[in-house]
Parts: C-alpha cells; sequence; structure tokens
C-alpha cells in the first residue's frame, strides 16, 4: 500500500492551494470564498523515490463551527488511513480552531507536519514559532504563492514515503 498524505487545516489557509502546488496543475478548487472545496481531493503523486497519495481534505469545516462535531465520517476514515498529516496554519495568526483541530490530531498518533503557510516573505518566518504551541515538533514556514517551503516539504515527504 502507498503510504497517504493528506492536508487538514481551518477554511481558507490555502490547502487547495498546497494541493495544486504538490500535484503540479490546477485541480482543487481555489477560491476566496470560504469553503468551496466539497469532497476529498485524492491524487497519486510520483516522485523520483517513490509514489504516494495525497488529500485535499477541505470543506468539511465552516468558520466559527466546532471541529469535533464537524469531522464528517468520511472524513475521520479518511484521516484514520493517512501516514502523514500536513496540518495546514495561517501563519499570520493562530486561531482558536487550529488548537481544536490540534487537539484532535493528537489522539490520532500520526505523524503531524504543521504548515505555517501566506509567510510570504522572510520576515514573516518568525511567526512560525508560536504554532510550537499546539504541541507538535514539526512546523514548516511556508508560502505556497512564493513556493516557500516547498523543497523542504517535497524532500521530507519523498524520504518519508
Ligand atoms: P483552503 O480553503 O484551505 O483550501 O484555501 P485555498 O487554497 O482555497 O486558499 C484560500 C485563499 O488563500 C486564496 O485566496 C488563496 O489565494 C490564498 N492563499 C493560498 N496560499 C497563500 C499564500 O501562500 N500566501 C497568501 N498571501 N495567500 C495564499
Ligand atoms: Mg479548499
Amino acid at each position: 500500500d502507498l503510504p497517504i498524505v493528506a492536508i487538514i487545516g481551518r477554511p481558507n489557509v490555502g490547502k487547495s492551494s498546497l494541493f495544486n502546488l504538490l500535484i503540479g496543475e490546477r485541480k482543487s478548487i481555489v477560491d476566496e470564498t470560504e469553503g468551496v472545496t466539497r469532497d476529498i481531493n485524492m491524487e497519486l503523486i510520483q516522485t523520483e523515490y517513490g509514489a504516494f497519495y495525497l488529500y485535499d481534505t477541505a470543506g468539511f469545516l465552516k468558520e466559527g463551527d466546532k471541529f469535533n462535531s464537524l469531522v464528517q465520517k468520511k472524513v475521520k476514515e479518511a484521516i484514520e488511513k493517512t501516514d502523514i498529516i500536513l496540518f495546514m496554519v495561517d501563519g499570520r495568526n493562530l486561531h482558536p480552531m487550529d488548537k481544536e483541530i490540534a487537539s484532535f490530531l493528537h489522539e490520532q498518533e500520526k505523524e503531524v507536519w504543521v504548515i505555517a503557510n501566506k509567510l510570504d516573505n522572510p520576515d514573516m518566518e518568525v511567526l512560525a514559532y508560536e504554532f510550537y504551541t499546539l504541541g507538535f515538533k514539526e512546523i514548516i514556514p511556508f508560502s505556497v504563492v512564493h513556493k516557500r517551503g516547498y523543497a523542504t516539504l517535497k524532500e521530507k515527504i519523498e524520504i518519508w514515503a
């Protein structure tokens, strides 16, 4: 069985943007309107070192909703099968929903890497440190728009896969 990598996070942090970046084409809908991705998007990724499945899990969370009440069965099952969770946050601000998602993910005993997105320039990278309070060891400062952190992430996934 090929490893599964899933992108998890609250709405509008850039999950679909990261999915598209990693698969190398625009397949997942990126929209200014929150909660646009309705289903789980899945793609097989081939690399020099091996292959893995990538999930974009979006759409199951709306702003203001309690995380636990909204994790659909489908998404829970997807998380259960997942080997690596890319927990995406808006690196500019720690949001209360990030903490709810974090406590849920801590219960899963999975490999979790925090992707602190939207850190569009090098000066902003320090903002990522705040996310260590979520209790995960791996934090990758990231910007999908500027492909910042992209090489690091790809390499980490390839080593793992
Ligand atoms: P999702 O709801 O988590 O799937 O988020 P989307 O991928 O749909 O992106 C939400 C919004 O964030 C869109 O307007 C994106 O253009 C924007 N966005 C995504 N990545 C970045 C980034 O690295 N920097 C900035 N400034 N905006 C981003
Ligand atoms: Mg999306």
